[in-house]
């Protein structure tokens, strides 16, 4: 399948590319790994007149984990996030999600700014990241932004960016005291597999033994975009970690989600595995919480 023709742009600054999607407008989309933007254009889904090319821009490839919330440039790709020590050691559900991304191939090109703002429903990303308050900082020439990853999606392939604006970094809070989260990803296969359910879990304990302080637990897949559970969350606020809550946390937000059928798995079925997946992230939430200071 042939590409259909546009002009090429290479900014090597974020200011450069803002000055230029302000001037282009409707006619241009940013390009950054191109695993997803390749594929519909060769599909036709998509032909725009002009690619502007994030991949120069350096200042779009940091991983800042000194002081502060971690800071993650749009074109970190899902490899570097993979292998990134620091990062599997304060945000091990994240690193997980990006290491289940794909192929080996993929992850060496995809970015994590262009999972976001490609919006697939089954994206290994945007749950963890919603888990752990993640926010992102959108910049256009005018000015930018700064919105929480909650607020972030529309619908499938469907953001609230605008036509000129560049989602250039993600900021997450650094987890302090007794924090934990997990994030799993059932697909029908081992590998290159798009998630039939994939759920992420975050806690705070008030102590090592204490009690539940803050909960969140996001479902992908399963809706048209990632979503938290707010009535599973209320039963943990409060309540000593036992298997017994993670259990009725996980029939709760079995209960009160709305998963389709199709080709890959059938309502039912997804509504199973929310349980029992709800069940296994918090555990392994709690497993971490009470072993981090
Ligand atoms: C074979 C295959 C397997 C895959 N498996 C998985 C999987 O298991 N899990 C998963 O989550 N995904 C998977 N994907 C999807 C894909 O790899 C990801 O969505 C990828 O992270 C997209 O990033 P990219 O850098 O390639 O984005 P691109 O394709 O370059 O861009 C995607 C979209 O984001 C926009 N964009 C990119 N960067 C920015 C930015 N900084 N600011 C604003 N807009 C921007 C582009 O304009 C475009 O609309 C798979 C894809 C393929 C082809």
């Amino acid at each position: 399948m042939l590409l259909p023709k546009f002009d090429f742009h290479e900014p090597t600054t974020i200011e450069e590319a803002c000055q230029i999607m302000a001037e282009l407008g409707q006619k241009a989309k940013l390009i950054a790994g191109g695993t997803d933007l390749i594929v519909n254009m060769k599909r036709k889904v998509l032909s725009p007149e002009h690619l502007v090319s994030l991949s120069r821009i350096d200042a779009l490839k940091n991983v800042d984990l000194s002081d502060g919330p971690l800071r993650i440039g749009a074109c970190v790709t899902a490899a570097a996030l993979a292998e990134s020590e620091g990062i599997k050691r304060t945000f091990s559900a994240f690193s997980k999600g990006a290491s289940v991304l794909g192929t080996p191939l993929i992850r060496n090109l995809a970015t994590i700014a262009g999972n976001l703002v490609s919006a697939r429903p089954a994206a290994d990303l945007p749950p963890s990241l919603m888990a752990y308050g993640a926010k992102v900082v959108l910049k256009k020439s005018a000015g930018e932004r700064s919105v929480a990853l909650e607020d972030f999606f529309r619908g499938p392939g469907q953001t609230v960016v605008g036509k000129d604006e560049i989602l250039t970094e993600i900021l997450i809070d650094k987890p302090l005291g007794y924090t934990g989260a997990g994030y799993i990803k059932l697909g029908v296969r081992k590998t290159l597999e798009i998630s039939l359910v994939n759920v992420a879990a975050f806690i705070s304990l008030d102590s090592q033994d204490g009690s539940i302080q803050r909960a969140r637990i996001v479902l992908g897949a399963v809706a048209p975009i990632p979503i938290r559970v707010p009535s599973a969350e209320q039963i943990l606020v409060g309540e000593k970690p036992t298997e017994t809550l993670f259990v009725r946390a996980g029939e709760t937000a079995a209960q009160d989600s709305r998963p389709i059928d199709d080709f890959r798995g059938s309502a039912e079925y997804r509504r199973d595995m929310i349980e029992v997946l709800t069940r296994r992230a918090l555990e392994m939430a709690f497993n971490e919480a009470r072993s981090h200071e």
